[in-house]
């Protein structure tokens, strides 16, 4: 039996819509048949060759969400039919990082859906039973599916952040990720500015609790801004990654304040040391996410404290429209390929 799969061939090739053989769960797999999967940046990433982990020919996606429809030797048989949400790391198990649930970090990945194995832009894919996460009924699998990477994302950065009540948090860029981290930051107390180019997906930022919204295309000198309306952020998540962003973001922080990077581009940030080691600022990268991190947006989602925006579904076919949409950057919210 074939299914449709959207297969990444190597950087700078445009992806290619393939009919290929339908997986089967190996030991300690299930399949899951595909509901929904949301559509990232990472996959402009992978197609222009600003990332490239070596992999040739796999099925991209990692926002997915479906059902289990067939679970291999040693999983339980009453998982078939289950909803689920999947985490997108599997790692090796035995390392450090492993050990302590930090399969983000693991050296040696054992899969990892939709970068280095087969994802979810596919009528079915195989994984680690203990990777799927059971949805509630009353959350739709399509507003469920883009938190797979967006949601646990910002579950993960706004962890690393360590957000105390009250502190002043800055939000650069307000798409997918951006949106999940300002409700996150909101339940963890903080008081929220969130800083864009789009008009539109600044009013939902500001509909979803934001204190101040700056629109970076009326005024590009944002780090002004923050420090008059703060006097220096506390913690400044930069999910843009341009050069600009980078330096208004690192400007922007009081002292001792918390640069969290999660966006990035082709473009470089440049830093003098001393403008690091005065402010004593802390610089934190922030990669994916744990297992937790999943269970727990998973949770959040559920009891309704953080909202998915889904911006349009579409069919798998028009993979390309959702991609050259991701690109224009106007969405507000997901793009989300819709199955049936
Ligand atoms: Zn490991
Ligand atoms: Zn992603």
């Amino acid at each position: 039996m074939h299914m449709r799969a959207v297969r990444y061939l190597g950087p700078g090739l445009p992806f290619s819509l393939q009919s290929i053989p339908r997986p089967d769960p190996a030991v300690g797999q299930v399949r899951v048949k595909l509901k929904a999967c949301g559509m990232c940046h990472t996959e402009l990433h992978f197609r222009d060759g600003l990332l490239d982990l070596g992999c040739r020919d796999v099925t991209m996606g990692h926002e997915i969400a479906g059902v289990i429809d067939a679970v291999g030797t040693g999983v339980d048989a009453s998982r078939l039919g289950e909803r689920v949400l999947v985490y997108y790391y599997e790692g090796c198990g035995a390392c450090e990082y492993c050990r302590s649930g930090d399969e983000q970090l693991c050296p040696a990945v054992k899969a990892q859906p939709g970068f280095s194995s087969d994802g979810g832009y596919a009528d079915y894919m195989v994984v680690r039973a203990s990777n799927c996460i059971p949805v509630p009924d009353h959350v739709p699998l399509e507003e469920i599916a883009p938190m797979a990477c967006a949601g646990t994302t910002a579950v993960h950065a706004g962890k690393m952040a360590a957000i105390e009540p009250g502190e002043w948090v800055v939000i650069h860029g307000t798409g997918g990720v951006g949106l999940a981290l300002l409700q996150y930051a909101q339940v963890a107390g903080g008081r929220v500015i969130a800083i864009d180019r789009s008009g539109v997906r600044l009013e939902l930022a500001s509909a979803l609790g934001a204190e101040y919204v700056i629109d970076a295309s009326r005024d590009p000198d944002v780090a002004s801004q923050v420090l008059r309306l703060t006097g220096g952020a506390h913690v400044v998540f930069e999910l843009v990654g341009r050069t600009a962003t980078l330096q208004a973001s690192l400007k922007m922080l009081r002292r001792r304040g918390r640069y969290v990077l999660v966006g990035y581009s082709a473009e470089l940030l440049e830093v003098h040391p001393i403008d690091l080691i005065v402010r004593e600022l802390r610089v934190m990268g922030s990669v994916g996410s744990t297992l937790q991190d999943a269970h727990d947006i998973v949770d959040l989602v559920s009891r309704g404290a953080i909202r998915s925006f889904v911006d349009r579904t579409i069919a798998l076919e028009d993979f390309e429209q959702g991609l050259h949409a991701l690109e224009q950057g106007d969405a507000r919210g997901r793009i989300v390929i819709q199955f049936d």
